[in-house]
């Protein structure tokens, strides 16, 4: 395999320590850290995607570069097919210059932006892309659409690296994060990992004249069904600990998968009147800047990564 990586990207990689669960595996060795993804590119799909917030998706679409494997393993996982191995999306692509190959294509029909999807075991692969697409005189609008399961130390060493931070702040009670998505620490990782992104950024998205965000953060959050009290702790500690002035992408699109189909509470779609409950609570805390889902959008996102394209 030709290097892609710095010397210190392949240091972590041969001793993992990547994300918070520090599994200290060799990943040129195999995947056999709890993500199951090794040293290698581990993409499943790369393709036009016009169905995220407006800002992000742009007129003509975001290049999306969504990774198989995860460090989180949530029951309810909207991307299951790649992210918990049942699929794992192929992993149609091996090769750092067939990848720079099929993103240039993608940007050379004018889309602006790129878009790495659950990137937080793979922060070595992004920034090999980056870089790829720099040495090719591209510079698109990179975007780090996260699960926030991040280190603090992987955020700050994207400063002046990633354009916009695009991070779920999911639960803030840990017996929640445990039984969901098996990691009890995440309310509070995933805060420090989006305070670090506040600071680089700050409340303010700035928004080019084409309606296309190129640099700012922009936190979502999914309305769980059962769960809007632990929604509305959720926008308390953004409001208190960040902001009320951040932007915030409240989603409504759940939609139960295969996988939590005998579950109590999660075998369902979101009620309106739950949906309405937590945009009131996002109202009163004093939330200005952002997007509310239609009821309807659980209907539209549900991709099949078997597909080239999973999205249409
Ligand atoms: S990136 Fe994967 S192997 Fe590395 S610490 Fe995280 S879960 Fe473990």
């Amino acid at each position: 395999m030709k290097e892609i990586y710095d010397i210190n990207d392949r240091k972590i990689l041969e001793n993992c320590t990547l994300c918070p669960r520090e599994c200290r595996v060799n990943r040129f060795d195999g995947g056999n850290g709890y993500c199951s993804m090794d040293a290698g590119l581990n993409i499943s799909t790369i393709c036009v995607h016009r169905g995220e917030e407006p800002v992000i998706s742009g007129k003509e679409g975001i290049c999306n570069i969504f990774f198989a494997g995860c460090n989180l393993h949530c029951i309810f996982c909207q991307n299951h097919e790649i992210s918990q191995c049942d699929y794992r999306g192929g992993r149609r692509y091996s090769d750092l210059e067939n990848v720079l190959d099929r993103i240039v294509r993608i940007l050379s029909n004018g889309v602006h932006a790129i878009g790495f999807v659950s990137p937080s075991h793979v922060v070595p692969q992004v920034k090999a892309i980056i870089h790829g697409l720099n040495n090719r005189g591209f510079k698109p609008i990179a975007v780090y659409n996260t699960n926030s399961y991040d280190k603090f130390e992987t955020i700050r060493s994207f400063d002046g690296l990633i354009d916009i931070y695009l991070p779920d702040y999911k639960y803030v009670s840990p017996y929640i994060a445990s039984e969901f998505s098996d990691a009890s620490d995440y309310p509070h990782v995933a805060l420090k990992a989006i305070k670090e992104m506040y600071y680089q950024m700050g409340s303010t998205l700035s928004v080019a004249e084409n309606g296309q965000a190129e640099r700012g953060l922009l936190i979502r959050h999914l309305v769980l069904p059962g769960h809007a009290e632990e929604s509305k702790k959720v926008l308390r500690t953004i409001a208190e600990e960040l902001s009320p002035g951040v932007h915030l992408s409240l989603m409504s699109q759940y939609h139960p998968t295969v996988n939590v189909m005998k579950h109590p509470l999660l075998n369902r779609s979101l009620y309106k009147n739950e949906y309405d409950e937590v945009v009131t609570e996002m109202e009163s805390l004093g939330f200005r800047n952002g997007w509310v889902q239609d009821m309807d959008s659980n209907v539209t996102y549900r991709p099949d990564f078997r597909k080239e394209n999973p999205f249409e």
